[in-house]
């Protein structure tokens, strides 16, 4: 694989940086995989008939559920809805039908269970996006009824005897989810990139994290490791008076952040608006408890998953109510319509079949052959709007030309609301002062702009370089843009991953975007970096990493400009 974070040397070793923070602990190396022995001992001749053969196939597949069940019970947020989603799956019909069919077929149980799960990688692959990045769970729920069947414990990540640094391929949600963060002091995966499930987790428990660090599963278990993830280094030579001496400033540092209570402004006194991202009313009140101005980004069609019909007018009115009230009438929400198609399926939008759904009818396209299905979102918004008299923006995911900005403007100002269009397309960058003349704001949405300027699925766990917001094609789409709004006067924020990352928040704010939106968990570390950087050096530090050849001299640059 060609790389831009290479194995920099024997005892440096780079990926890319997910969660800030210096920790220098131990490798505790993650067991994935059954022994082979007990595998080789497995007597599948035990079973009288297919049925019996099913049966074991079904407790072991219901004990592993029960267990990430119960994981899900003990811990909140991201991580129990990860955890409960995986317990469903390893009691999914489907697959278990998948195993049955196998095992009509005459193969053994083991090999039942492996070419059932087989195939259920092959469809989740070819649905790519979120789908793709279930692969993971599946090859996980696998492990561990193919464990429990040979009669091994479970695989995975035991609970630590001392703080180490957990070394793993890549982390399933069982793994990540429940993991204690005065343990495990950092993570380093091998694979995985900025939006896989460890980055996730890992940010919501504010656990240092270094994902695509190439060559990480090769370290020796027990070797002392420095793991900066701001830099996105492991380092296996450090002196250990002075890992301890980082760790100790970086203990300092992140006590700063945290004191850190707002407005979002630069160390000279220049605002950018700091807003969460949410999904549902309870990420709203979270979120809302936050130092934040508002919600730069309510992602819709998260409500809808499961539904398989469009719900009413007045239903949807009151689950974005729920999420327009913990903002009153002093801080404002901007709503994204529905985003359905691709990595989110939603029934009752999303086409059939589709041959490649990322390039797609998803987001506004939906709108192309089913404009009621975006007009009653709209009434029900403008309806949520005016009970609750909280401000709103609407903006519009997945734009790609002026016609489509303009017509989804007309449509939204009809209802007396704010107007905007995400760029998540290189092609609204590129014409963003164009299509700045009709909507009022925009939003860049840097996953997507990442994945289409790079031509690089945003959960490949093998691209983690180039899935890189870092990376200066995609930098220069973004400054393209901010200037658009700086010379229109109107409002240009980010509201994807990089908005989350400290350094490139600055980064962004010295090109001239107006405002970050993100998990809550990072507004305290962003709004705290912004106000050590002066605005100049906001605007040295976006020079930088424009220049830079590659993300890793970007970031480099930048950090030795911001400290
Ligand atoms: C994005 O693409 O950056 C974005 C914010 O939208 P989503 O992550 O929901 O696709
Ligand atoms: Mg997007």
């Amino acid at each position: 694989m060609v790389t831009e974070n290479p194995v920099a040397s024997d005892t440096l070793f780079r990926g890319t940086p997910v969660v800030p923070g210096v920790a220098y602990a131990p490798a505790l190396l993650v067991r994935t995989e059954v022994s082979p022995e007990a595998v080789a001992r497995f007597d599948a001749g035990q079973y009288a008939d297919h049925d019996a053969a099913l049966a074991a196939y079904d407790a072991a597949a219901d004990a592993v559920a029960e267990g990430f069940a119960r994981k899900a019970a003990s811990v909140s947020g991201d991580a129990a809805q990860v955890l409960t989603a995986s317990a469903g799956l390893a009691r999914d019909k489907g697959l278990r039908g998948a195993v049955r069919k196998q095992l009509r077929a005459g193969e053994d149980l083991l090999a039942a269970v492996h070419g059932g799960v087989d195939q259920f990688v092959a469809i989740f692959t070819g649905m790519g996006g979120l789908m793709a990045e279930r692969v993971t769970d599946l090859l996980d729920i696998e492990r561990r009824v193919l464990a429990r069947l040979v009669g091994e414990p479970e695989p995975g990540v035991g609970t630590p005897e001392a703080p180490c640094v957990l070394v793993a391929e890549d982390l399933a949600p069982a793994d990540t989810a429940g993991l204690d963060p005065a343990l495990v002091l950092a993570l380093v995966t091998e694979r995985g990139g900025p939006t896989s499930h460890t980055a996730i987790i890992a940010r919501q428990l504010s656990i240092p994290c270094v994902v695509g660090t190439a060559g990480a599963t090769a370290l020796t278990a027990g070797t002392m490791l420095l793991v900066d993830g701001v830099a996105g280094t492991v380092e296996t030579d450090a002196v250990p008076e002075e890992a301890e001496a980082r760790v100790a400033a970086d203990v300092e540092q992140r006590a700063a952040l945290a004191a850190w209570t707002g407005p979002g402004r630069t160390a000279d006194g220049v605002p950018v608006k700091i807003l969460a991202n949410v999904a549902d009313g309870p990420s709203a009140r979270t979120s809302g408890e936050a130092p934040v101005q508002g919600v730069g980004l309510f992602r819709t069609e998260l409500s809808f998953l499961n539904r398989k019909d469009e719900p009413s007018v007045e239903e949807q009115a009151g689950i974005y109510g729920e999420v327009l009230r913990p903002f009153g009438d002093d801080r404002y929400v901007v709503v994204r319509t529905l985003d359905a198609g691709s990595d989110k399926p939603v029934a009752f939008a999303t086409l059939e079949g589709e041959e490649n759904p990322a390039l797609g009818v998803r987001g506004l396209r939906l709108s192309f052959g089913n404009p009621g299905l975006l007009d009653r979102q709209l009434d029900a918004i403008a309806l949520a709007a005016r009970e609750t008299g909280t401000e709103t923006w609407v903006m519009a995911p997945m734009v790609a030309t002026v016609a489509e900005a303009a017509d989804f403007a007309d449509r939204v100002h009809a209802r007396d609301l704010k107007a905007g269009v995400m760029v998540e397309v290189p092609s609204a960058a590129l014409l963003a002062h164009r299509m700045l003349e009709v909507v009022d704001f925009m939003s860049i949405g840097t996953n997507d702009l990442t994945q289409y300027t790079m031509a690089a699925d945003r959960m490949a766990t093998d691209l983690a370089h180039l899935t890189d917001p870092w990376q200066p094609a995609v930098l220069q789409l973004i400054a393209i843009t901010a200037e658009a709004g700086r010379q229109a006067h109107k409002p240009v924020g980010v509201c994807g991953e990089a908005a989350a990352d400290p350094l490139l928040a600055c980064v962004l704010v010295g090109m001239g975007v107006t405002s970050l939106s993100m998990a809550a968990a990072a507004v305290r570390p962003v709004g705290a970096q912004l106000a050590r950087a002066t605005f100049d050096r906001c605007e040295d530090a976006a020079e930088a990493a424009l220049s830079a050849s590659d993300p890793v001299a970007g970031r480099d640059a930048v950090r030795a400009l911001l400290g």
